[in-house]
């Protein structure tokens, strides 16, 4: 019986080796000026940097480029829409990390309209409903993690003691195109691709065991997981020369922002927000550090409280998919899955929320900021005694 299920808008894709060379073409289809966005240097010192330049040109594109570094802020949304707004571009082209596609994407969507990013945000500021027109954008990801290429979501933050990150979110952000050329990854460091990967990981869970899953994204969802089981723990290991490896991790990111897009995702995510806010830990090693243990949990919870849950029969499949064998008793299953994300945690060399500079005392107003949107799609509704208990897991 398959129920019925919605898809809402995708961008159109491309994928594979060398791909990058299609964005000229692809860019010149909306006109022949276009904004390009990129990280602070890593595209730009890259040797695939002067192959796209001169594909701009040969395409008969002009084009302006505005660097960002690190997580996006709605002052830097703001700032570049306000530099940018009157350059009559055609087409946005961002080419970078999730920090880098988020803050490309909210700036394709505000060019047109002129207003500030916190009149969107959602839970800050006045949440005033998105009626575009959005830039048509191209996102191409250098990082295999975040999925923001096929999301319509960007999400920016401010640090600190009143800090929030929320996100600018319409279907008219939705990339126009997904470019995912695997050799972009090259050079990727250790730690962002354990980080990285473990927030695709972590995103492809959440998508399968959400409330909003459907036959559609389960089965995304698995050949996702199937791609991350082979290719993250090799790629961390073997770097550059694990080509394979890479090119899964990128297949696999993609997938979860396609699944996370349709059905949002879960308590990790919920916590990733306030965490991100309030501390400067990247939003991977935040799901990296948490994903065992929220697996732990919500799989206890449901035990205790709902047996007849179905997402416990999918954390049972998870661990024979994951673990590549038949593992007869749900139980069992169930503790092998856990086992095996936290002997992922630890080969990635992931740090506890201790060493990132979490305390005790700070914990209740992160349970107490973590009932955002990817809450809601949680299997099981979580107490602030099941949160408080996750977090105190990791310390
Ligand atoms: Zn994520």
């Amino acid at each position: 019986m398959i129920a019925p299920f919605s898809l809402a808008r995708l961008p159109r894709i491309e994928f594979g080796s060398g791909r990058l060379q299609r964005v000229p073409a692809l860019a010149a289809r909306y006109g022949s000026r276009a904004l390009l966005i990129t990280g602070a240097r890593s595209f730009t010192d890259s040797p695939h940097a002067a192959g796209l330049y001169s594909g701009l040109k040969e395409a008969g594109l002009s084009w302006k480029q505005f660097q960002v570094a690190g997580e996006p802020s709605p002052e830097l949304v703001d700032a570049a829409v306000a530099k940018y707004r009157d350059g009559d571009f055609a087409v946005v082209i961002g080419i970078g990390g999730g920090s880098v596609l988020d803050a490309a994407k909210a700036v394709a969507g505000l060019l047109r309209v002129g207003n500030s990013v916190m009149d969107y945000l959602e839970g800050v500021g006045p949440e005033l409903p998105y009626a575009g027109p959005a830039v048509p954008f191209i996102a191409v990801p250098t990082t295999a993690g975040t999925g923001s290429e096929a999301t319509k979501n960007a999400v920016l933050s401010r640090q600190g003691e009143t800090g929030f990150k929320k996100s600018f979110r319409d279907e008219q952000l939705v990339p126009e195109y997904a470019v995912v050329d695997p050799d972009l990854l090259s050079g990727c460091p250790p730690e962002l691709i354990a980080a990285n990967g473990m927030d695709a990981l972590t995103q492809l869970i959440e998508s399968y065991v959400s409330l909003r899953a459907n036959t559609f994204t389960d089965a995304l969802a698995i050949s996702g997981l199937r791609a991350a089981r082979d290719g993250l723990l090799d790629w961390y290991h073997h770097g550059s020369s694990a080509l394979e490896a890479r090119a899964r991790m990128a297949y696999a990111a993609l997938i979860s922002g396609i699944t996370l897009a349709q059905t949002g995702l879960g308590s990790v995510h919920g916590l990733a927000s306030p965490l991100g806010a309030y501390f400067p830990i990247g939003h991977g090693v935040v799901c990296g550090t948490l994903v065992a243990e929220a697996t732990r949990v919500n799989i206890d919870v449901m035990r205790e409280r709902e047996p007849d849950n179905p997402a416990l029969a999918k954390y049972a499949r998870l661990a024979e998919i994951l673990c590549q064998q038949r593992i007869r008793e749900p139980e069992a299953a169930r503790e092998k899955l856990v086992q095996l994300l936290y002997d992922w945690t630890e080969q990635l060399d992931l740090p506890e929320l201790g060493e990132l500079g979490v305390e005790a005392t700070d914990l209740p107003r992160i349970v107490a900021s973590s009932r955002g949107s990817s809450m809601k799609t949680n299997p099981v509704v979580l107490t602030d005694a099941d949160i408080t208990h996750l977090l105190e897991q990791r310390l």
